[in-house]
């Protein structure tokens, strides 16, 4: 469909489809930026890329969800501030690539995609994957999925202008169907760790609050400042340094403010190792730790929101066995794990609290562990 569409607009077919799909984090939150862990899956959902390099240094980007608009760029003159509003993901990663030593030039770029946007699935990473896998591929730069993370990771924080951790652009490169990926975000070791729902007779919900943040707005920035002092004050390189059994002392070292951030940090990457644990075995057992971890979240790290806690809330209340906030926060989604039998019920609970707190409907879909970045034609 859109390879048709690349020629109503560009005039010559696409030499090629990628995809990078969204994710959905089952725990590890604002871990990743603390050297610390997380557990996230690829969504089915995905990115798709249609893309034809050109010799002239233009870069044209186009999306399906602004039909019939292309914004042009001129490749060598890219810099930070340079790209408004959307265009900035890709034009950002042509950047990263280019001052990586790549040599890289234009292109027209055309984008679709079924991840929602700005509902902490993550479609920012996913589309700096689709546009960063189509070069990579393209201009046969042999880069490895986890470098590829890196140098989109790059493109958001220095050219977009987002303080993101690279936990998101790692499992849209690095997830494998059939599992969830363990990340340690000091080294980007990865981990498939296998986790088929449906065989474990288990639902995994993602309700879509359609309360959409926006990370830019300096409160991530501020929470991510807050660790870094923290670990500073305590003389650790990272909050991922301080183990469990030192967190009384450490707390009792800190300035007010910063205890419950280091306190969702630690217990956070704690939650992870039990959740790799048990993910093999019974991953049933998961519920109660994505529970442990919104009130986390809520209490500690506050970057909850009304309608996220009501999902969670009324999830539970329902007979999910666990659930919590995925994604940065302020909104975006909830993830919550079910046994089938109790799934429509569960959905139904969720979307009756919301309509009786007056609160628009949420969007409520399976996920299923997906793959990561590919080429898709
Ligand atoms: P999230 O990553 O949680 O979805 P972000 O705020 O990080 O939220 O990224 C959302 C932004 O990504 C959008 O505002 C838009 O700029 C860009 N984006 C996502 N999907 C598309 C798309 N299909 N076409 C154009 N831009 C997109
Ligand atoms: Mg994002």
């Amino acid at each position: 469909m859109s390879a048709a569409v690349f020629r109503g607009l560009f005039g010559h077919d696409p030499e090629g489809e990628w995809a990078a799909p969204g994710r959905v984090n089952l725990i590890g939150e604002h871990t990743d930026y603390n050297d610390g862990f997380s557990l996230p899956i690829a969504l089915e959902q995905t990115v798709r890329a249609w893309v034809r390099r050109r010799d002239d240094g233009l870069l044209r980007l186009a999306s399906t969800r602004t039909p019939g608009r292309v914004v042009e760029l001129d490749v060598a003159a890219l810099a930070p501030g340079g790209a408004e509003g959307w265009a900035a993901y890709p034009a950002g990663v042509v950047w990263t690539l280019r001052r990586a030593g790549h040599a890289v030039g234009g292109a027209d770029v055309l984008i679709d995609s079924d991840v929602p946007a700005g509902a902490g699935l993550s479609s920012s990473a996913a589309l700096e994957c689709a546009v960063a896998t189509a070069y990579a591929d393209l201009h046969g730069l042999g880069l490895e999925p986890g470098e590829l993370a890196l140098l989109a990771q790059r493109a958001e924080n220095e050219f977009v202008g987002v303080p993101c951790g690279v936990m998101d652009q790692m499992a849209s490169m690095c997830c494998r169907a059939g599992s969830a990926l363990h990340l340690d975000a000091r080294d980007l070791a990865t981990r498939d760790i296998p986790f088929d729902p449906a065989a474990a007779g288990l639902v995994l919900l993602v309700v879509d609050t359609r309360v959409h943040h926006d990370l830019g707005d300096g409160a991530y920035a501020a929470l991510r400042a807050g660790c870094e002092r923290a670990a500073a004050l305590l003389g650790l390189p990272a909050l991922r340094d301080l183990a469990p059994a030192g967190l009384d002392a450490a707390l009792g070292r800190l300035p007010a403010e910063l205890r419950p951030l280091v306190r969702h940090v630690v217990t956070e990457d704690e939650r992870v190792r039990q959740a790799v644990d048990l993910l093999e075995k019974d991953p049933a057992a998961l519920g109660p730790i994505l529970t442990a971890g919104h009130a986390s979240l809520r209490d500690d790290y506050r970057v909850s929101c009304p309608e996220t806690d009501l999902a969670v809330a009324s999830a539970v209340a329902a007979g999910a066995l666990g659930a919590r906030m995925t994604g940065g926060g302020f909104g975006g989604s909830v993830v919550v794990l079910v046994e089938q039998g109790a799934a429509a019920e569960v959905a139904d609970a969720v979307t009756a609290a919301f309509a009786a707190a007056g609160h628009t409907a949420p969007e409520i879909h399976t996920a299923t562990p997906s793959r990561g970045a590919h080429r898709v034609r």
